[in-house]
């Protein structure tokens, strides 16, 4: 039997999943479905999966507020993630953040190439380490990038300690599986 006091802790945030074409890009058409299975997978994997998403009636597109800026933070999406930041013990939490991109911007805004992006915050540490075992572990070619605004991951490792990675999937290509085995083995070494 597991016990649930040894699992991981994992928070898995969408925060793009209402996207109405107007400020996105193209981006995170799937991230919702990608967020889906990873967190199917990563049950599978023995963690345990906190999936926070905006939602009705708490839909905001990304026109209206980038969930992901910090000038968003009083969001009730937001605040669903301050809560489960501040349940639990620290060091057996990690935090993904799920995001999609179309075809049309690995070239552009993403390396030419790149099915899987791992962005970090300002602190680059926990996105590093991450992307040396998905390097090793995940066929679709990965790639690493520095970016400091996305402010989910950016809270949770600044203001709660937590290691936190932002995912970056090519749209409805990458298999999600071996991402959710890396996670869990990341999680359950570290
Ligand atoms: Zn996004």
């Amino acid at each position: 039997m597991i016990d649930s006091n040894t699992m991981p802790r994992i928070i898995i945030t969408v925060p793009h999943r209402c996207v109405d074409g107007i400020d996105d890009n193209g981006c995170d058409k799937n991230a919702y479905e990608y967020a889906k299975e990873l967190v199917k997978y990563l049950r599978q994997y023995k963690c345990s999966v906190k999936f926070i998403t905006s939602r009705a009636p708490h839909f905001i597109p990304r026109s209206q507020c980038d969930l992901n800026r910090k000038q968003c933070r009083s969001c009730h999406m937001r605040n669903e993630v301050r809560k489960a930041l501040h349940s639990g013990k620290k060091k057996d939490m990690f935090l993904f953040d799920i995001h999609t991109f179309p075809q049309c911007a690995a070239g552009t805004v993403f390396p030419a190439g790149a099915e899987l992006v791992i962005m970090s915050g300002n602190t680059k540490k926990f996105a590093k380490d991450f992307f040396k075992l998905i390097k090793r572990s995940v066929p679709a070619s990965s790639h690493f990038m520095a970016a400091a605004v996305n402010d989910i991951i950016e809270e949770a490792i600044v203001d709660f300690d937590v290691p936190a990675v932002l995912i970056e999937f090519l749209d409805s290509t990458v298999d999600v599986r071996p991402v959710a085995a890396t996670i869990a083995k990341w999680c359950h070494a570290s």
